[in-house]
């Protein structure tokens, strides 16, 4: 992935494991939220702690970059419209997540994007892995078959409010096991066999 996305199209509580870790129901319809793209950090750049938050969290997940143009398609365009997927970590602050009542700022702060390489699909989605360690220690794991909607389903979906482009990356919820990051910890959030983007935490200076 070189440029980039327009968006971020992100899905909340899409594994229902997760959804009960912080004592929310599994939505009807997929829980959409958007992270702007000045979030996005690579491999190896700094996730900076910001001062307003006291509770940062990782989040990893299978993230998915968009090839072709998607407005109002079925599961079956969506599937089509697939470019890639990388490792994608959704940094969140949890204590502002809460307090706010909606998710901007929580979800928005500057480096809470960290995305690593693209790499080409498989063919079948649902084997799809995601795992989190942090200092070396693994904290979550998640298979694309246990989400509540599939990734074709949440494209298609999604396409339906909004036109997804090129370039265009949707991520596709965390698993449990969600935590906090401190100042010094490396998370590393890797799709085995696929794409992986590690980082380092530090405070924001
Ligand atoms: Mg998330």
């Amino acid at each position: 992935m070189t440029d980039r996305p327009g968006k971020i199209v992100c899905v909340g509580r899409n594994y229902s494991a997760h959804a009960k870790e912080l004592g929310n129901d599994v939505p009807k319809e997929p829980l959409l939220f958007l992270k702007p793209p000045s979030s996005i950090i690579r491999e190896g750049e700094a996730i900076r702690l910001p001062p307003q938050s006291r509770q940062v969290e990782f989040e990893g997940e299978i993230g998915i970059v968009i090839g072709a143009r998607v407005s109002h398609g079925s599961t079956a365009t969506a599937q089509a419209a697939i470019r890639g997927i990388c490792a994608l970590n959704d940094v969140t602050a949890r204590d502002l997540q809460k307090s706010d009542g909606q998710w901007t700022r929580a979800k928005g702060f500057d480096t809470f994007c960290a995305l690593g390489p693209e790499a080409a699909p498989p063919t079948d989605l649902k084997t799809l892995t995601v795992l989190t360690r942090v200092n070396g220690v693994e904290r979550q794991r998640g298979v694309a078959s246990d989400m509540v909607f599939s990734i074709p389903e949440l494209i298609s979906y999604i396409s339906g409010i909004m036109t997804l482009e090129p370039g265009d990356v949707v991520a596709t919820g965390t698993p449990a096991g969600v935590g906090a990051i401190a100042a010094g910890d490396v998370v590393e959030i890797e799709i085995p066999g696929f794409s992986k983007v590690r980082n380092p935490v530090t405070n924001n200076v």
